[in-house]
């Protein structure tokens, strides 16, 4: 587990000043992969007390424009965020209590890259979801 002094030397990596609401939500994305805003908000507040939304969402903007985080919304979802960056890794959804796990790139690195039609555009991400029922729901479906 990233400790405070790593999550200071990743803003410090960023050009970003190090401040208590920052490594708050860092650590808060660490512990909680695809967390929403909301649930990110309650984790900071609890730590650091009296923190405003606007205050998490502008560290949380500002922390996904410096790569820290990476920001998913899957159709139909809220956005969430996750420290995993980089790697162009996908998710997997439960379309029925909305369960994020990730999933690897499908075959070596990034192959997916390539796409059969790039319309002239210099692509640099591609980003799959997988969906369908977590297990927990698919034995409650089924049972
Ligand atoms: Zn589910
Ligand atoms: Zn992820």
């Amino acid at each position: 587990m990233p400790t405070a002094s790593d999550f200071e030397r990743m803003l410090r990596g960023v050009a970003l000043r190090v401040t208590r609401p920052r490594v708050a939500v860092l650590s808060a994305v660490h512990d909680r992969p695809h967390a929403d805003t909301d649930s990110i908000i309650g984790t900071v507040r609890a730590d650091l007390g009296g923190v405003s939304h606007q205050a998490v969402y502008d560290v949380l903007r500002a922390l996904t424009a410096a790569g820290l985080l990476r920001r998913i919304e899957p159709p139909g979802s809220v956005a969430r965020y996750e420290a995993r960056v980089g790697d162009n890794h996908h998710h997997v959804v439960c379309r029925s209590c909305d369960a994020i796990a990730d999933v690897d790139c499908a075959v070596g690195t990034t192959p997916c890259l390539t796409a059969s039609d790039d319309h002239g555009f210099s692509i640099d991400e591609a980003e799959v979801i997988y969906w369908g029922l977590c297990p927990a729901c698919s034995t409650a479906t089924s049972s």
